[in-house]
């Protein structure tokens, strides 16, 4: 019996209706006048959250939000839930801090994710808002031919005021792989910036004309020194940071020797599966750790642990 608890995906239970295709002009104006609309508000990458319901509803009224936004207009329509209610979002970095007498609480999506504050529906709803905001603040111009963008079908796309250029949210994909021997040991590695005793799967992003399974072989090769034979996809994972998609694999190697990149590592070793095992149960005799179960990367290790 595997004693690691059952995980949650961080990110991954948005179970919004997008309706992208069947947006019109009118759809931002129906959504904001509906009278259960919903709506989520950020302050930088900070959600806010009302501390009278106990962290678990980060949304507001159109009334409330407006209240709060101090006139920036509301321009994001996520979609609609299972109870037919429209879902938006918006970004100030000037929120006020109280509404109607209640403190707010602002968290961003890592430690939301990372404490499981909210159920998974609404936390992948806000991975949502955070990704498509990011995008949206970082294309207010026109690509060919530099002129303003304007935001149009509630937040579907953007068009140039222009050339009438449109323009997609876009989500660039990162290949995550556990690689692995085929006989009980793993590679993790160690980023600069990781916490103290972190250590993680190899990622990278797939670069321009690459399978998802060349990429998952260069950046081994250049990461670790190690070639690659069978990659397997396991799952994948929306990361609004700002704006990817997480794509886990795993894959075999027979290289034994690890040669790893110092420019992108501080460390990259081998672990056995019983090592390995404590660390993701949290009673690894020197503290090293695996990163939070919100993460693909926890994932992708506790499969390759209890051999799925
Ligand atoms: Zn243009």
């Amino acid at each position: 019996m595997n004693a690691i608890s059952p995980m949650r995906l961080g990110f991954a239970g948005n179970r919004l209706h997008r309706g992208g295709e069947l947006r019109t002009a009118a759809s931002l104006g129906e959504a904001l006048a509906h009278p259960d609309a919903r709506v989520y508000l950020a302050a930088g990458d900070q959600w806010a959250l009302r501390s009278d319901h106990e962290h678990s509803d980060p949304a507001f009224s159109v009334a409330e939000a407006t209240r709060l936004l101090d006139g920036q207009p509301i321009e994001l329509l996520l979609g609609h839930d299972s109870c037919g209610r429209p879902v938006l979002a918006a970004r100030s970095e000037s929120l006020d801090t109280r509404i109607a007498g209640s403190a707010l609480t602002f968290l961003d999506l890592r430690t939301l994710g990372t404490e499981e504050t909210l159920d998974a529906d609404t936390e992948g709803q806000l991975a949502q808002a955070a990704h498509l905001l990011n995008w949206h603040a970082n294309t207010r111009f026109c690509g060919r031919c530099g002129a303003p963008t304007v935001s149009e079908a509630a937040g579907f796309r953007r068009r140039c005021t222009a050339c009438d250029h449109l323009v997609f949210p876009r989500t660039d994909p990162v290949s995550i792989m556990l690689v692995h021997d085929g006989k009980g040991r793993c590679v993790l590695g160690r980023q600069p910036q990781f916490k103290p005793g972190m250590w993680s799967c190899l990622a990278g992003f797939v670069e321009a004309g690459e399978t998802l399974e060349d990429a998952v072989r260069r950046e081994t090769l250049e990461e670790a020194g190690l070639c690659v034979d069978e990659v397997r996809y396991h799952s994948s994972q929306p990361w609004p940071f700002p704006g990817s998609l997480m794509i886990g694999c795993m894959a075999e190697t027979r290289d034994e020797t690890i040669r790893f990149d110092a420019n992108e590592l501080e460390n990259c070793r081998w672990f056995d599966r019983e090592e390995v095992r404590a660390m993701l149960e949290g009673r690894h005799p020197e503290g090293l750790a695996v990163p939070p179960r919100f993460a693909i990367a926890h994932h992708l290790i506790n499969a390759y642990i209890i051999g799925i």
